[in-house]
C-alpha cells in the first residue's frame, strides 16, 4: 500500500489525481491533502476521501477549516509552508503529487526530491525555475521523477528506460513537443489586444486552472515545457521542435536514429498521465474514455506563430542564459496574475517579460537561496514594469 500526499489537492490536477486514486483503494492510501485557502472545497474532499491530515498554506484558512471539521477528529489540520515541507519529507509518505501552481510549489516539491519520494511532477514552474538545483536534489535524494505534464509524460512513454529507470535518450534524434495553440490560435497580434481573462481561460481541449490556461493562450506554456523537457530528458532546445497540433490527441512524439517516430495518443484527459505516473512501470485503469479515431477523423499539424505569440521565442532565448528561465517564470507569474485581475492587457504579458529579462542581471543559481533571490528580484522588476505601463497609459 503506497501512501500518497497530494500538494494542491483542490486544483484541477489535484482533483483528477484523487479521482484516479479512489479507483484503486487496494494500491493507494490518501494520506495528506493540501491547498492554499479553498476551505469549502477542502471540507468536501475530507468528507469524500477521509485523509489522515490536511494542510492549508494560509493560516486563517486552516483555522476556519479546523472549526468546520471539529466533529471529524480523524483528520488533523496543519498550516503554513513549513508543514508542507515536513509532509513532503515524512517517512509516512511514499508518493508525492506536486500540483501546486507556480513557484510557490518549489520548496515542498524540492523536499520530496531530497527525501527520495516517488515524485509526480505537474508543477513545471518549480523545475523550470530551479533547474539544476532541482535535478541535483532528485539525484542526491534518490527520487523517482515522473513527468505528469501530458507532453512530457508522452515523451517518457515513448523513450525506453535505461537500467535504473531513467530515460535512455542515446538513440533519440528529435523530440517533437506538441502544442494545441490555445484558444487564440490563428489570430494576429492586433486581434489579441483586447481579449479578456475569461476568453483566455476558455481552452478548446483541456479544462485547467486559470494560470496555466493563460499560459496556453500566450504559448508561454510551451516555452516552460521546452525548458522542462531539456531538464527531464537531458537535452538542449535544438533537440526539440514545437509542433502545433490543434486536436490534442497526440501528446508528443519522439524520432529515433533509425527514422522511427513514436507518438503517444489518447483523449485529452489528465487522468491518463496521472495514472501512468502512479503505476509506472505498470498500467492501471484511469477512467478515461477510449479513443475513437473515426470520430476524431483527422490530425492536423502546423508551425507555431512566434510573431503573434512572442512568449515562446522569449523562452527559447531565456533558456540559453544562466538563470534566464527563473527570471522569465517570475515575470510571467506577475504579469499573468495582473492580467487575470484585470490590471493588465493580454499583450502586456510578453512586454513585461521581455523588459524584465532585459533589466534583471542573469545569475547562475547554484542553490535554493540563489534561486529564491533571483525570483524575488525578477518579481520586483516585473511589478515596476507593470506600473510603468499603467502610468504610460494613464498619461496618454
Ligand atoms: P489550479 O489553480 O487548478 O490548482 C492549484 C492548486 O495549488 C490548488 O490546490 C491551490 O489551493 C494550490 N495553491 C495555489 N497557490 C498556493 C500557494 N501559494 N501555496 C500552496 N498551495 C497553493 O492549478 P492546476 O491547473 O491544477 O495546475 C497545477 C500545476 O500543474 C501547475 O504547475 C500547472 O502548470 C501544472 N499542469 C496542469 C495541467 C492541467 O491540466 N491543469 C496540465 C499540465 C500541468
Ligand atoms: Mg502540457
Amino acid at each position: 500500500m503506497q501512501q500518497v500526499l497530494v500538494l494542491g489537492a483542490t486544483g484541477s490536477i489535484g482533483l483528477n489525481t484523487l479521482d484516479v486514486l479512489a479507483r484503486h483503494p487496494d494500491r493507494f492510501g490518501i494520506h495528506t491533502l493540501t491547498a492554499n485557502r479553498s476551505v469549502d472545497k477542502m471540507v468536501e474532499l475530507v468528507a469524500s476521501y477521509q485523509p489522515k491530515c490536511v494542510i492549508m498554506a494560509c493560516p486563517d484558512a486552516a483555522a476556519e477549516l479546523e472549526r468546520r471539521l471539529s466533529d471529524r477528529a480523524v483528520t488533523s489540520v496543519l498550516s503554513g509552508q513549513a508543514a508542507l515541507e515536513q509532509a513532503a519529507s515524512s517517512p509516512d509518505i511514499d508518493v508525492v503529487m506536486a500540483a501546486i501552481v507556480g513557484f510557490a510549489g518549489l520548496r515542498p516539491t524540492l523536499a520530496a526530491a531530497r527525501h527520495g519520494k516517488r515524485l509526480l511532477l505537474a508543477n513545471k514552474e518549480a523545475l523550470v525555475s530551479a533547474g539544476s538545483v532541482f535535478m541535483e536534489a532528485c539525484r542526491q535524494g534518490g527520487a523517482t521523477l515522473l513527468p505528469i505534464d501530458s507532453e512530457h509524460n508522452a515523451m517518457f512513454q515513448c523513450i525506453p528506460a535505461s537500467v535504473g529507470g531513467r530515460p535512455d535518450t542515446r538513440a533519440v534524434e528529435k523530440i517533437l513537443l506538441t502544442a494545441s495553440g490555445g484558444p487564440f490560435r490563428g489570430r494576429s497580434r492586433d486581434e489579441l489586444q483586447a481579449v479578456t481573462p475569461d476568453q483566455a481561460c476558455a481552452h478548446p481541449n483541456w479544462s485547467m486552472g486559470r494560470k496555466i490556461s493563460v499560459d496556453s493562450a500566450t504559448l508561454m506554456n510551451k516555452g516552460l515545457e521546452l525548458a522542462e523537457a531539456c531538464w527531464l530528458f537531458d537535452c538542449t532546445p535544438s533537440d526539440i521542435d514545437v509542433v502545433v497540433h490543434p486536436q490534442s490527441i497526440i501528446h508528443s512524439l519522439v524520432r529515433f536514429a533509425d527514422g522511427s517516430v513514436l507518438a503517444q495518443m489518447g483523449n485529452p484527459d489528465m487522468r491518463t498521465p496521472i495514472a501512468y505516473g502512479l503505476s509506472w512501470p505498470d498500467r492501471i485503469a484511469a477512467g478515461v474514455q477510449a479513443l475513437d479515431l473515426v470520430a476524431v477523423a483527422r490530425l492536423d499539424f502546423q508551425a507555431p506563430d512566434l510573431d503573434a505569440f512572442p512568449c515562446l521565442r522569449l523562452a527559447q532565448e531565456a533558456i540559453t542564459v544562466p538563470g534566464g528561465m527563473c527570471i522569465l517564470n517570475a515575470a510571467n507569474e506577475v504579469a499573468v496574475a495582473a492580467f487575470l485581475a484585470g490590471e493588465a492587457g493580454f499583450t502586456d504579458i510578453d512586454r513585461v517579460i521581455e523588459r524584465t529579462l532585459e533589466v534583471v542581471p542573469a545569475a547562475d543559481c547554484c542553490d535554493l537561496a540563489a534561486v529564491e533571490a533571483l525570483d524575488a528580484a525578477a518579481r520586483a522588476s516585473a511589478r515596476e514594469e507593470l506600473a510603468q505601463l499603467a502610468g504610460a497609459r494613464g498619461g496618454a
